[in-house]
């Protein structure tokens, strides 16, 4: 008789904590300046015909639904919120239905910080990050390089997108570079062969890439996507092969 009474409480409580999350997604508005700050801030946006403003409006409030922003010692502002959001969503703008299902929380820090999370140690040089094992539905970025990331929207370099690009990598169980909901199986020893050949061109330092993007092939996914969206006429006149099948990525027929 317990044991069937402490089922049903916890079928209880089970029922009413789905409700109240339901609800709360249900409310959630975005900032009364959403428009303004897109129009200001984000160039992406800016670029969009009005009707697709307004479904990328929708997209970043279901994105926030979904996804708490939290100050680790920083005050998370609207602005904060929106890039976040629009990093994320620009980059699967072309996938109606693609939600982000490996994130739940992006945590917002006042600067730099170390692979253990240490934003005291001497050496932190890290700007974003995304979460393994016990973090791994997190992000972690620095505040002052996500503001950075807007205010020189131009310089190729975007630590959001960057992140963002990681966790679209990882969605197929492996942050290797190859992102598999990205590519169709034609398209993937091309892929692998042209990460390899430009990463060793990068090594002999004949590249305008960020170097950090040498370091692995998940890294330069990261980076390469950066590039792509902040430059993309840029990268279509360097590395012409490069933003070709960056195009089929994140944009497959022409969407
Ligand atoms: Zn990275």
């Amino acid at each position: 008789m317990i044991g069937l009474i402490i089922i049903l409480a916890a079928i209880i409580i089970a029922v009413a904590v789905y409700a109240d999350r339901r609800k709360r997604k249900q409310e959630y508005k975005l900032p009364a300046t959403t428009k303004q700050l897109l129009s200001d801030n984000v160039p992406f946006y800016v670029a969009l015909a009005d009707k697709d403003k307004a479904l990328f409006e929708l997209r970043i409030k279901d994105f926030l639904a979904n996804t708490s922003i939290r100050g680790v010692d920083v005050e998370v502002e609207d602005l904060d919120r929106i890039l976040i959001a629009a990093s994320a969503i620009m980059l699967i703008f072309s996938f109606p239905d693609w939600k982000y299902n490996n994130i739940s929380e992006v945590l917002l820090y006042p600067g730099t910080f170390t692979k253990d999370y240490s934003t005291a140690a001497p050496d932190r040089n890290v700007l974003g990050m995304v979460g393994e094992g016990a973090m791994h539905r997190e992000m972690i970025l620095s505040k002052p390089s996500l503001r950075a990331s807007y205010s020189r929207a131009s310089d190729g370099q975007n630590t959001a997108i960057h992140e963002f690009a990681h966790l679209i990598d990882k969605a197929d169980g492996e942050t290797d570079g190859i992102p598999e909901y990205l590519l169709s199986q034609p398209q993937l020893l091309p892929w692998i062969n042209l990460v390899h050949e430009t990463i060793n061109e990068m090594k002999k330092g004949y590249s305008d890439i960020n170097p950090y993007g040498a370091t692995s092939a998940a890294e330069f996914f990261a980076v390469i996507t950066e590039y792509f969206f902040e430059k993309p006429e840029q990268l279509a006149t360097h590395h012409p092969e490069l933003f070709a099948m960056l195009e089929q990525m994140f944009h497959p027929q022409g969407k």
